[in-house]
Order: C-alpha cells, then sequence, then structure tokens
C-alpha cells in the first residue's frame, strides 16, 4: 500500500495530543503556561497526575486554590502574607528604622535566609524598565516614598521614624537604574539612603547568592550619599 503523504497531516506532537480527552489537553495547556515547563514536560505532568490517586490530585488542586484564596501581599511592605500585614512588619523585635528595598519577594526570603539583617523590607514588585514600559507608577515606589515619608513622631501613623533605607535591588543595568533613581526620590526625603556592598556578580540575581555573599553584602552596606 502506498504510503500517506503527511503533508494533509498536523505535527506528530499535535496529533498526540488531539488524541487525548479534552480535559487532558486542557490540563497540558495550562501545565505548558508555566515557567520552563515545555509541551512534553506538561505532557509528563499531565500523564503524572493521571497515574496518581485521587487524594494526591485533589491535594495538588486543593494547595493553587488555596494559595490563590489566601494568599495577597502585606499593605505595608508588600511582601507575601496571608493577613493584613506580614511577619516580619508585625514583629516588635525587629528594627522599624530600617527599611530593606528588594525586587521580588523571593530576594526577602534569601535575604532572610541570611539571618544578618533585623530590619524591615519593602517589596518593589519589580525594577523600572524603560524599554519595556515599566515606570515608578508600576512597581510600589509611590508606597515606599509614603512610608518614608509617613514615618516618625511628626506624622499621624505614629510608627518609628525611617532613618535608612537600604538598597538591594539585584546586580544589573536595570537594577542599578532603579537604585539610581530611588536613591534621588529618597534623597530629598532627608533619609539615609544606602546600597548593599557590591561583590554580588554583575548580571546576576540575590536569589540565587550564597548566605556568605549576602550576609557580606548586608554588613558592608554603603552609602549612596
Ligand atoms: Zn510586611
Amino acid at each position: 500500500m502506498k504510503h500517506q503523504s503527511g503533508r494533509s497531516h498536523p505535527r506528530p506532537s499535535r496529533q498526540a495530543n488531539a488524541a487525548y480527552p479534552q480535559a487532558v489537553r486542557d490540563l497540558i495547556e495550562q501545565l505548558s503556561k508555566l515557567p520552563g515547563i515545555g509541551s512534553r514536560s506538561a505532557e509528563r505532568l499531565a500523564f503524572h497526575v493521571l497515574k496518581s490517586d485521587m487524594d494526591s490530585a485533589m491535594a495538588l488542586s486543593d494547595a493553587i486554590a488555596l494559595v490563590k484564596q489566601t494568599v495577597g501581599h502585606c499593605r505595608v511592605c508588600f511582601n507575601l502574607c496571608d493577613g493584613e500585614v506580614c511577619s516580619i512588619c508585625d514583629d516588635p523585635q525587629r528594627d522599624h528604622g530600617r527599611v530593606l528595598v528588594v525586587e521580588q519577594p523571593k530576594d526577602l526570603i534569601a535575604l532572610e535566609q541570611t539571618g544578618m539583617y533585623r530590619g524591615l523590607y519593602h517589596v518593589l514588585m519589580g525594577r523600572l524598565s524603560p524599554l519595556d514600559g515599566v515606570g515608578p507608577s508600576d512597581l510600589t515606589v509611590g508606597a515606599l516614598v509614603d512610608r518614608v515619608r509617613g514615618s516618625g513622631s511628626g506624622s499621624d501613623s505614629g510608627s518609628p521614624v525611617v532613618v535608612e533605607v537600604v538598597l538591594g535591588l539585584n546586580p544589573t543595568v536595570e537594577g542599578d537604574g532603579t537604585a539610581l533613581y530611588l536613591a534621588s526620590e529618597l534623597g530629598k526625603l532627608g533619609v539615609t539612603v544606602s546600597r548593599l556592598a557590591r561583590g554580588l556578580p554583575s548580571g546576576g540575581s540575590l536569589e540565587y547568592a550564597n548566605k556568605a555573599v549576602l550576609a557580606d553584602a548586608i554588613l558592608g552596606r554603603q552609602s549612596m550619599d
């Protein structure tokens, strides 16, 4: 029998996909939207879910639902939390006069793991990126300025005065640009602005730096005045 030309057929992987029940195709499609998950990995994960018992599969599904229903951002520092205010902002033992600015919650976690910093944080939720159209209003810059300006005994908040803002942005071109912008904005408020010591690999990320390097960066922080 003459072999049929492949021309009228879709690519093999798509063809295989089309043979799955709709629910399986939907699961593969959702999984393939996850970062770092290609279509083959998504297919493998979907089969893992199909093979697992009902309890395990539901535990995964419930954990996803719960994290979306209960976890939000601290109204003070924008760290992840499951209440109004995160456990760090809520801790009276911490130094409320110091605020360390990071790009993402995972940078905060990396710095917390050093155990070397006892102040508070402020999560920017990104960094300035003019080429991508990310400006100050797309980040939590306004909230940071309000937080510094609104602190101290002269304010309504009654919170301790912020004496130092430590800039802990990632050592990238955009991170550096964001740090310079913040130093200029915060400098107008009369607060001391410092930045984590150099020593973090350029172009790298706080998230992946080892604890000793991060601890040195915190201890050796330098004034930007
Ligand atoms: Zn907080």
